[in-house]
């Protein structure tokens, strides 16, 4: 059959309709089987990864930030003459930036100076204005900036304040954990999460709890307080998010930052997945977890693309 010579034309975008088409892009992420790196697993036993790095801003925070800001709308806390701003170690703020600037809105992001270099030029790509905030106080010390700034302004901002907001564990909840039932068929056994917000851990396992109680879930946390984990934290020294509910938990788990960088490049070596070290931590836990199982199906999540960490070595 040949081709035809003219093209059908392009169908025109609704004008009526001000919700960014961006919005729909996120969520809805394949949910894949790692079989070379679980190679040695007995058949009945499979291990998944979530492959949030294929959200359009590149990590699983595009899921909140979109819940965040469409709450803030629908609630009235979010007005057209707002600046948005928060306190983020990177992802979320790639995705309010991302999302900002389809809704033609300003942002304002405080992170700690020695985020990655990527996400920095990435979130300015986005329009966003920085504060760059002291690397010894983490994102702790972000969050800290960001209450002072908004408690002198109150009329300035829409702050989400993702540590608080239960919007945050509500996207995991609503989406990301129903994709999980639906994709597993609903067999899935055990969740594995590392904890940043404890957004994801926190959605997502309540969520699978109300599906079957007697689903395993498992926070994981960096091993010492100085790590090379983006994204997550360590509890014991670090503001502990309002948003976290540790009755959740049905065993907790450390990573060293070795054990998670090692992982990490077998994920792309192996199985073809670039993805940041905060995602290799949370397959070294879920294959340490898988192989202690004579059945079941781990579970866990790809946080965010490899690329942002390239140069950091
Ligand atoms: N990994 C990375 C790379 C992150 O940016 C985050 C978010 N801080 C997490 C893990 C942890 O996710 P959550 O905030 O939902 O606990």
């Amino acid at each position: 059959m040949p081709y035809p010579d003219t093209l059908s034309p392009v169908p025109e975008a609704p004008k009526t309709d001000s919700r960014p088409a961006l919005l729909d892009q996120i969520g809805a992420t394949p949910l894949l089987p790692l079989r070379r790196i679980g190679a040695h697993l007995p058949d009945t036993v499979t291990l998944w990864a979530k492959a949030e790095h294929l959200n359009p801003g590149g990590s699983v925070k595009d899921r909140p930030a979109r819940q965040m800001i469409e709450a803030g709308l629908a609630s009235g806390a979010y007005q057209p003459h707002h600046t948005l701003i928060d306190a983020t170690s990177g992802n979320t703020g790639i995705a309010y930036a991302m999302i900002a600037a389809a809704l033609n809105r300003d942002v304002v992001l405080a992170l700690p100076e020695n985020a990655s270099a990527e996400r920095k030029a990435i979130l300015r790509a986005y329009g966003a204005e920085l504060i760059l905030t002291d690397p010894m106080e983490g994102t702790d010390g972000a969050q800290a900036y960001v209450r002072r700034e908004v408690e002198a302004h109150p009329d300035r901002y829409f702050y989400p304040d993702q540590y608080n907001n239960d919007a945050n564990w509500q996207a995991h909840y609503t989406h990301t954990a129903r994709e999980i039932i639906d994709q597993t068929d609903g067999a899935v056994t055990h969740f594995v999460a590392g904890l940043g917000t404890t957004g994801t851990f926190t959605g997502v396992s309540r969520r699978l709890k109300e599906h079957n109680a007697s689903v395993t879930c498992v926070a994981m946390q960096p091993d010492t307080p100085l790590h090379g984990l983006e994204g997550l934290k360590h509890l014991p020294t670090a503001e502990v998010p309002g948003i976290y509910d540790d009755t959740l938990v049905d065993t907790h788990a450390t990573c060293s930052t070795e054990d998670a960088t090692a992982m990490t490049a077998r994920l792309a070596q192996e199985e073809g997945l670039l993805v940041g070290p905060s995602a290799g931590a949370n397959v070294t836990t879920a294959l340490r977890i898988a192989e202690t199982l004579d059945s079941g199906h781990v579970v866990t999540i790809l946080c965010d693309t490899g690329t942002r960490y390239l140069s950091d070595d």
